[in-house]
């Protein structure tokens, strides 16, 4: 069974700053071939590095701005889209994305005012795979049950 994972948390050098937030078990699954990797927000046509952006609202319209302000809603919908062709094509069921991120975000995102306050909600991307039957889950979900299953070995 293949995942769809957020290349950054296998080493894809994506993420805003330029970086990635590499998890070593999730790398070790890419290179075992069990992974299917996207960076929406570089597949929506954002360069890496970029501003920071947060979701300001899902009411009415989806509205992304980056921390100066910059209306970048559109990329992260074409991404998400993107990511979700993706998926479908190489029949995902379960993908594994980026905690927190505007993108990739499951169950808890930042709450759009750049001050690393945390709100409900979803990603557009997570969003999107989830309202076509995929399930989302982030990579400290994983990180978590993994420990669990060692802790109870001991
Ligand atoms: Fe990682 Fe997703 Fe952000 Fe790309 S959009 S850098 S995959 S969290």
């Amino acid at each position: 069974m293949k995942y769809l994972i957020s290349a950054c948390l296998v080493g894809k050098k994506c993420n805003y700053k330029g970086e990635s937030n590499v998890v070593k078990k999730l790398r070790e699954l890419y290179l075992k071939g069990d992974a299917v990797l996207v960076c929406p927000e570089v597949m929506g046509g954002l360069k890496t590095p970029r501003e920071a952006a947060e979701i300001l609202t899902y009411q009415e319209k989806l509205t992304i701005k980056t921390i100066s302000g910059k209306d970048v809603t559109e990329a992260f919908i074409i991404g998400a889209g993107k990511a979700l062709k993706v998926a479908k094509e190489n029949r995902i069921t379960t993908a594994i994305l980026k905690a927190r991120s505007p993108s990739c975000g499951c169950s808890q995102i930042y709450d759009g005012t750049f001050s690393k306050k945390i709100v409900d909600g979803d990603g557009v991307t997570a969003s999107l795979l989830k309202l076509n039957g995929i399930k989302v889950i982030t990579e400290e979900e994983i990180l978590q049950k993994l420990k669990k299953l060692s802790d109870d070995k001991e």
